[in-house]
């Protein structure tokens, strides 16, 4: 699919040049959006802002004024992220009517270089899905084919991309949802290392494993996104600092070698994926990449533990929707208990009930040693495993996905089929490593994502491979 949008390093300098005025480009970006509105990839513009920002910052190009680094770029975010100009609702009943009282970092400081927010993306509710059904507003649709899913829980930010409504959007990864929705759209998915980003101003899913990471068409455009948002903040204590060399200007080299991790190219995954990632793989053997194969055992169990210590997370994050502070309150209530009971049943959907329940079953008191506690024991073998294995090699490749993009409907009845389509993501996120979802081919007339992986604070070192990677495509 051609893209309408040039490279954001491009847009920007038209913009700093002053043969393209931000206005223009938000005025592109939300017609876009009305004209591809059956895809119900957006739930809201935050058009009124956007015009006026844009009008702000060709006002500061003609008075001949510093703009910023990404001026005028018009950007989508996740309806997770608190953005001022419409609601934030991370897609749940709860949370309709919530305006936020204050931005994310990651937003004020794409802000700060002159980009600009046009709209909020559909997710699956709280970002509790691998789909984007799971959303209580609309079900997002596939760009390649619309009977078909986008992918989750970023689904409607990846659609966005590929429908060319923007340059880029910006998404959260818990357990894959930066990387699978890629992988099912055909974008550029990168998840960071753990902390890299500042969490403040994203509504929490799991806090051990949320990242926040762009979906873009390109690396360039990815590692562009990620130089302005990456950095310790002190509103998010698990940040880290930033690579010294930053992320941008990547001389795209091939590593001389790398691992394939046997248990991503086993049974279970479809043959015609799996086709893929071997024409991958063999156009890197081809360049002389030496290419091993790695075992990491304890991957057998990251589906699991991630799913007893994800919605551990979740059932202690969504205690604070309670009715009374934010978004919904069932207003038939008549005493304060009642209140939280019932706002709590009609506000949240089935998904996020349902790990509500499994979350605090884990964590009760008869339960604890026996799940929670041994799947923080996975979590500990997992780290050690792929520090292991990163000693002998940098990079570890495979599928994102099992599949490609599945009919709308086909899973959303059984959900242990739908957490099972998280089994390749979960693990970088259980380790905190950064991993990324690039295009490679199609299988099934669908899109096809390899995913690369590397050691944490190696966020640098993955792009450039992912970059020298697409070049060998082009
Ligand atoms: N699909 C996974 C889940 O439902 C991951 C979600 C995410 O990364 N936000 O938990």
């Amino acid at each position: 699919m051609q893209s309408q949008w040039p490279s954001i390093c491009a847009i920007a300098s038209a913009v700093q040049a002053g043969t393209t005025s931000a206005s223009e480009l938000v005025e592109r970006a939300l017609i876009a959006i009305a004209k591809k509105d059956e895809y119900k990839a957006i739930i809201a513009t935050t058009e009124t802002r956007a015009r006026q920002r844009a009008l702000t910052i060709d006002k500061q190009v003609s008075d001949g004024l510093a703009v910023g680094r990404l001026a005028g770029v018009p950007f989508i975010a996740k309806d997770n992220f608190l953005v001022f100009g419409a609601d934030t609702t991370a897609a749940s009943n709860i949370l309709r009517g919530f305006s936020a009282p204050y931005q994310s970092v990651a937003i004020e400081k794409l802000e700060a270089e002159g980009a600009i927010c046009v709209a909020k993306a559909n997710l699956d509710a709280f970002a509790h899905g691998s789909s984007t059904e799971n959303s209580d507003f609309m079900t997002t649709k596939n760009p390649h084919d619309s009977t078909r899913v986008p992918g989750g829980s970023s689904g409607g930010s990846a659609a966005a991309v590929m429908l060319d409504l923007a340059p880029f959007a910006l998404g959260t990864d818990t357990g894959g949802s930066i990387r699978l929705p890629a992988s099912y759209c055909g974008a550029v998915g990168y998840k960071p290392t753990y902390g890299l980003v500042s969490r403040s101003g994203v509504v929490a899913m799991a806090s051990s494993t949320d990242v926040i990471g762009p979906l873009t068409r390109s690396v360039e455009d990815a590692a562009m996104v990620l130089d302005v948002m990456a950095g310790k903040d002190a509103l998010d204590g698990t940040t880290i600092e930033r690579e010294s060399a930053g992320y941008t200007n990547l001389a795209g080299a091939l590593p001389s070698k790398v691992g394939v991790i046997k248990e991503y190219m086993a049974e279970g995954i479809d043959p015609a994926v799996k086709g893929q990632i071997v024409a991958a793989i063999d156009a890197l053997k081809a360049r002389s990449v030496e290419v091993v194969e790695i075992s990491l055992p304890s991957l057998s169990a990251a589906l699991a533990a991630y799913y007893i210590l994800c919605p551990a997370e979740v059932s202690s994050n969504l205690s604070r929707y309670d009715g009374q502070r934010f978004g919904h309150s069932d207003l038939e209530a008549r005493t304060l208990d009642e209140s939280y009971g019932r706002s709590r049943s009609t506000g949240f959907g089935r998904e996020a009930k349902r790990r509500i329940m499994i979350g605090t079953y884990v964590l009760s008191s008869g339960y604890y040693d026996a799940y929670y506690v041994k799947a923080q024991t996975v979590r500990t073998k997992l780290i050690a495993e792929f520090n292991e294995a990163f000693q002998s090699v940098d990079f570890l490749l495979g599928p994102t996905a099992p599949n490609t993009a599945f009919k709308i409907g086909e899973n959303i009845k059984d959900p242990l089929q739908m957490y099972l389509i998280d089994i390749l993501t979960v693990a970088a996120n259980l380790v905190g490593v950064p991993a990324i979802s690039l295009p490679a081919g199609s299988a099934n007339d669908m899109p096809v994502g390899l995913q690369i992986m590397a050691a944490q604070k190696n966020d640098r070192a993955l792009l450039t491979f992912a970059k020298a990677y697409e070049e060998l495509l082009a």
